[in-house]
């Protein structure tokens, strides 16, 4: 998994929202998030 923002490297994580857990991963140089739910909906553009 790369960051679609810097490539960098991302890490799987546990995040907690409001309401909610959910898992995602994070990118450890620039902080990007990506979950599921992003991943299912955003089209990646290179
Ligand atoms: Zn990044």
């Amino acid at each position: 998994m790369k960051c679609p923002r810097c490539h960098g490297i991302m890490v799987f994580e546990k995040f907690y929202g409001s309401q909610e857990h959910f898992f995602g991963w994070r990118c450890v140089h620039c902080g990007e998030i990506v979950d599921q739910v992003i991943l299912e909906n955003r089209s990646w553009k290179k």
